[in-house]
């Protein structure tokens, strides 16, 4: 079934347009070493592609997470590969639930450059269990949640948080997918090393290709 919208449906798909925040994009300069130079880098971005939401990400490699020691206790295995689709928006844009399905799980953490809110929700498409990740959600999107609690396709699950809550980000809703969580409750690796991109790349597939948009 096509998916609903994971942000507000008013939104067109004329207005997302496709941002690289990979190694390769020397235009970059220092814009991901805090939330304001990369706020200010997609406002400029977004001004000139005449657009409202700027994504991308999936499998992209990135010079964003070294300084997080939350993800990289050891530097053999530097975690720089993003496994999920970021769309990078305003604060307080509403998330919907893009197929029906139930909460997983839900927390709220609190590490630099961690997810800040974040909801996991459990999914059957076609008769696979898949889990799709909400991370940096408002404080308030928490509230009110239970385990198994029922969503309808394009109901309202949240929104996005401000980077004062969202783990220190310029807004964005980070969205993954995922078959076997493997354990993780409110928690699920968003970023993987290089030689974990195997494993990684089979059990988080493209949210793009599952939703059929953008
Ligand atoms: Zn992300």
């Amino acid at each position: 079934m096509q998916a609903h919208p994971v942000l507000d449906p008013r939104i067109p798909q004329s207005a997302y347009k496709k941002v690289d925040l990979s190694v390769s994009n020397a235009s970059l300069g220092d814009a991901l070493s805090d939330a304001s130079r990369c706020q200010e880098f997609l406002t400029a971005f977004l001004r000139q592609e005449n657009g409202l939401v700027a994504w991308g990400g999936y499998l992209e490699k990135r010079d964003l997470y070294r300084d997080f020691e939350h993800f990289n206790p050891d530097s053999e295995h530097t975690r720089e590969y993003h496994l999920g689709i970021d769309f990078w928006v305003y604060a307080g844009t509403g998330v919907y639930a893009p197929w029906s399905g139930v909460v997983h799980s839900w927390a709220h953490r609190t590490a630099p450059g961690d997810y800040g809110p974040v909801i996991l929700m459990e999914h059957r498409l076609e008769n696979t269990k898949v889990y799709s990740l909400f991370g940096h959600l408002s404080i308030a999107s928490l509230k009110g949640l239970s385990r198994g609690k029922p969503f309808r396709r394009g109901d309202l699950i949240g929104h996005l948080g401000t980077w004062e809550e969202n783990g220190g980000y310029a807004p964005h809703l980070h969205f993954q997918l995922i078959y076997d969580l493997g354990g993780f409750r409110g928690d699920y690796p968003g970023v993987c090393s290089f030689s974990d991109l195997p494993f990684y790349s089979r059990n988080c597939p493209d949210p793009i290709e599952m939703l059929q948009y953008c």
